[in-house]
């Protein structure tokens, strides 16, 4: 089985040895001090340092060398997997007896200024790092598991890629205006709604980047994870000051639009929404989709009246892959197949992957813009609710989250399906993968 990792993919071996001709091909992340500033003592751990920096640098620059962001390492009975993530998707990438194992999750621990001798709790930090000379942020989440020793998740963030921008999450033209008529009116709540880990923290700084930053004076006092907005003021907040008496300074330094961290506090969501009159918020909300992220709201603060008064829209996005403009295949449907997803009947062409059977080239050639996964990038399919006065009757009535689902439907707002099948349409994904993202 190859998964496509393109050059090198299917060298499964894991023993480093002396294959140095190999090595040399790759570029190794460099790790410059822990995110908490508690930076290790290596000379004190020699021993673990000799046993495990080297095969952590490699495990994780040979991720990013295959396009992987996410690195997981974690104990399988009598042997240790690695997986990669390669645009959400996991592929296993190397497995090894534990104590190597364990000799690079220990090693990224203490890189990361956790404290290597707690292996029964939970544990998160972060490393300063470098790969192809371009600064990168490596966050280090460990967890104990059952039977002991531990699972890592390690999640590198390149922090001079190119932010997401609304364009580049997909935002349509029709959704970019509200969002920045919504900022220009300075005033009410922009929800960003979505589980946790769904790229929700890019969707709601792409809908800050949607307000015309030259007209209207944006700020966050959000945790912005090491990214750097540009055009949008990082406000201190002083640790005396509550939430109420942070925003009061927001407002006399003139900020318009303030990016807040996560809905998740009820009395910090009221604050907020009791503000809303003549300043302008963006916040996340943990929840399935838009529909549930107004039923959340409301039962975060338990006055749906005052929900129905601030609250102006609620975007969800869920992330589908990008076919690979390289590899893709074209083909014919059938009219059967456009009646039932909803295509236009006079719709030509759809594309797909390729299947690894019906690859003309041998395995050793795989494509080379995609590694031979048949996709390559990510691109956000974009569900939003607005808050129309049908749906905020329905929010005053106490209806649930299927009947607000049922009611944007109705009024023909942007769902996951809708965007979905456009993207389909357009050739930039595929039903297949389309499939995928609904079931997970
Ligand atoms: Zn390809």
């Amino acid at each position: 089985m190859i998964f496509g990792f393109g050059k090198g993919g299917r060298d499964d071996d894991d023993d480093d040895g002396d294959a140095e001709d190999e090595e040399d091909d790759l570029d190794f992340i460099l790790f410059k001090g822990a995110l908490n500033e508690n930076n290790p003592d290596l000379a004190e751990n020699s021993r673990l340092v000799q046993a495990g920096l080297l095969p952590a640098k490699k495990v994780i620059s040979e991720a990013l060398a295959r396009r992987a962001d996410t690195v997981r390492i974690e104990p399988k009975g009598k042997v240790a997997a690695i997986t990669y993530l390669v645009d959400g998707i996991p592929y296993p990438a190397a497995k090894m007896p534990p104590k190597a194992a364990n000799a690079i999750i220990q090693m990224l621990k203490l890189l990361a200024g956790l404290d290597i001798t707690n292996k029964t709790s939970k544990q998160s930090g972060g490393i300063h790092a470098e790969f192809d000379e371009v600064k990168h942020e490596v966050r280090v989440d460990s967890t104990p598991v059952k039977g002991g020793g531990e699972r890592l998740l390690v999640r590198v963030q390149n922090l001079k890629q190119k932010l997401e921008t609304p364009k580049d999450l997909g935002f349509s033209e029709e959704l970019q205006t509200k969002i920045s008529e919504i900022g220009a009116s300075k005033s009410g709540l922009m929800l960003a709604a979505g589980p946790p880990m769904s790229g929700l923290t890019t969707l709601s700084i792409a809908m800050v980047r949607g307000i015309d930053a030259y007209l209207i004076t944006i700020a966050s006092i959000a945790d912005l994870q090491g990214r750097d907005l540009p055009h949008v003021q990082e406000f201190e907040s002083n640790a005396e000051d509550d939430l109420e008496t942070t925003i009061r300074r927001t407002k006399r330094s003139d900020v318009q639009v303030l990016f807040v961290d996560p809905l998740l506090d009820a009395d910090d969501a009221k604050r907020i929404l009791e503000v809303t009159e003549d300043q302008c918020f963006i916040a996340e909300i943990p929840a399935k989709d838009a529909a549930d992220g107004i039923i959340r709201l409301v039962s975060l603060v338990g006055d749906a009246n005052l929900v129905a008064q601030a609250l102006r829209i609620v975007v969800s996005q869920k992330l589908v892959r990008l076919l690979c403009r390289d590899c893709r295949h074209a083909y014919r449907p059938n009219p059967k197949l456009l009646a039932k997803v909803g295509l236009p009947s006079d719709t030509k062409k759809l594309y797909r992957a390729p299947r690894p059977d019906e690859d003309e080239d041998d395995d050793e050639d795989l494509c080379e813009n995609c590694g031979g996964t048949g996709y390559q990038g990510r691109i956000g399919l974009i569900e939003v609710v607005e808050m129309s006065d049908d749906i905020k009757k329905l929010v005053l009535s106490g209806a649930d989250a299927s009947a607000i689902r049922a009611k944007a439907r109705e009024a023909k707002m942007q769902s996951f399906q809708s965007d979905g099948i456009r993207l389909v349409g357009e050739g930039k994904t595929s039903l297949e993968e389309l499939q995928r993202a609904f079931r997970t």
